[in-house]
């Protein structure tokens, strides 16, 4: 018998094992593939590094939240790599390129030369920022939930609006977010300004990708005690008398115990309790009709050696006048990417693999959706060639030559994604939250079913930076707020 049974090994789920074994409870993690870590995993492929869903991670300098964060959770030691901090994303506008720099002030500074009538309205900007990411931590303590709610139900779409006059300064400042889905008519502003200002105050690679990250977690939950069990699918999950008792996993093994927390999509959580005496029908329905945001095509690329020259920096490239209305119409082609360069793991200053992402939508690829990896038919490859071109021409401005420095490429859609993490619908980033609907689209981590919680990416905040601070209100519900802020 387990303390706790945790469903899924992607950050929520680590970092949830991690916060408890340091607390003392014997842990148990389930996860259905063979490598840990869920969007943090890598793969490799004629001798090259691949990423899958991480790319880079903001706030981690002393003194920010993230840095507090990994501290506790031992992860500062990694090979982090701080990108330019006179430019750590670049945002190209239709051929105009402007830097985006690490630092509120220099931040100011920097867009003020460019947009010197908006200096004051800048200078607002990035102090409110600063002000919605320095009360991340209230979050534990509901000393500013007014606040935060607050920002939940207002549009960050709207408040660009009233607040910047240039509308080509709105969209220098909304350029860096594919990190998010800029829905205009749904974008909670918390989402916007925590995620930004975090990627402002620093900005940071992984030398060696994201799976180092899920593999620290996992080999400290192991050396304290925990247990994590890899292709181990979760099936069922067991209620008896109005309490989880056990979780099934590959239709056949059996795990007790106290208390479960899922880190899979919630919709997925409660298909796998067939019989409840506290899910209502309302909840289950409720929950599983909340929208997603949208997936990701990502073009990886393998380079030739010694040909790109590595680029401390994201790009993020735009063929359209609106980064808030890239929205997709079927058939339309892509209008936006965010380019990343892998640090060069040999120090000579090429990088070896670049990533392509952009947009993609769950209707693009729903016509493969009864199909298993690998056996999806001629179609959908000839569907990724399309969209792989696609990519490779609206990057082309900035990158010429990149096409010929290719020495082979692997593209993933959100057929991957949904296949090899279990993401509702392949969504990049999990539930849509809506500021029409706040208390709706984001969820808390208790259930309806007393000792079942919830953590990741869909609750809150995704993101690394999300997904840590809610694992921290997830353990909290199993260990109490107070002994786990004492750790922190
Ligand atoms: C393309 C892409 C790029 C991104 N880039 C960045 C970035 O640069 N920076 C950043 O901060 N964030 C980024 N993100 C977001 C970030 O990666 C996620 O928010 C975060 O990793 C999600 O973690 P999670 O624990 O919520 O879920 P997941 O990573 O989805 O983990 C869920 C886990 O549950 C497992 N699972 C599913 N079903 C079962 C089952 N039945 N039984 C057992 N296990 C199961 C899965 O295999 C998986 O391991 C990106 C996401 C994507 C998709």
């Amino acid at each position: 018998m387990y303390d706790v049974i945790i469903i899924g090994s992607g950050l929520g789920g680590l970092e949830c094992g991690y916060i408890l074994t340091k607390q003392g409870y014997n842990v148990c993690i389930l996860e259905k593939n063979a490598q840990l870590g869920g969007c943090l995993q890598t793969f490799k492929r004629g001798g090259t590094l691949f990423d899958t869903g991480f790319h880079y991670v903001g706030g981690l300098d002393e003194g920010q939240y993230l840095h507090r964060l990994f501290r506790y959770f031992d992860l500062l030691d990694l090979p982090w790599h701080r990108m330019d901090e006179n430019g750590f994303a670049e945002v190209v506008l239709n051929d105009t390129s402007y830097l985006l720099p690490s630092g509120h002030d220099r931040f100011v500074e920097t867009l003020s030369e460019r947009f010197p009538h908006q200096r004051r309205q800048l200078q607002n900007y990035t102090n409110f920022l600063k002000r919605v990411g320095d009360g991340i931590a209230d979050s534990f303590t509901h000393k500013d939930d007014q606040f935060k709610a607050s920002l939940f139900e207002r549009s960050a779409y709207h408040f660009l609006q009233e607040t910047i006059d240039d509308p080509a300064l709105r969209n220098v400042l909304s350029g860096a977010s594919l990190t998010m889905e800029l829905c205009p008519e749904k974008l909670p502003l918390y989402v916007f300004a925590q995620i930004n200002n975090s990627f402002i105050q620093s900005s940071w690679r992984l030398n060696g990708g994201g799976s180092l990250i899920a593999d620290k977690l996992a080999e400290n939950i192991r050396r304290m005690g925990g247990t994590i069990l890899t292709k181990a699918e979760v099936t069922r999950i067991i209620e008896k008398e109005g309490r989880i008792t056990s979780v099934e996993y590959n239709d056949e093994e059996r795990v007790e115990g106290r208390y479960v927390i899922s880190d899979v999509h919630p919709a997925l959580t409660l298909s796998l309790i067939p019989e409840s005496q506290h899910l209502r029908k309302i909840y289950r329905n409720r929950i599983s009709g909340l929208d997603n945001t949208y997936g990701m095509f990502t073009l990886h690329l393998q380079l030739k050696e010694h040909t790109v020259p590595y680029l401390n920096r994201n790009l993020f490239i735009y063929n359209n006048n609106d980064v808030w209305n890239h929205g997709y119409r079927l058939g339309s082609s892509k209008t936006s990417a965010l380019v990343s360069y892998r640090f060069p793991k040999d120090g000579t200053g090429f990088t070896n693999n670049i990533d392509i992402l952009t947009p993609m939508y769950w209707e693009e690829v729903e016509q493969w959706a009864d199909t298993t990896v690998g056996k999806r038919g001629e179609e959908y490859k000839a569907f990724k060639q399309r969209v792989a071109e696609e990519c490779l021409q609206l990057v082309a401005g900035r990158m010429p030559g990149l096409r010929d420095n290719i020495e082979r490429f692997h593209t993933t859609t959100p057929l991957t994604y949904r296949d090899y993490t279990g993401t509702w619908k392949g969504s990049a980033y999990g539930i849509r939250k809506d500021y029409n609907n706040a208390l709706l689209t984001i969820l808390a981590p208790q259930t309806q079913v007393p000792n079942l919680f919830l953590t990741g990416q869909n609750l809150n905040l995704h993101g690394i930076l999300g997904v840590s601070m809610t694992s921290i209100l997830t353990c909290a519900k199993v260990a109490g707020m107070e002994n786990v802020l004492k750790e922190l």
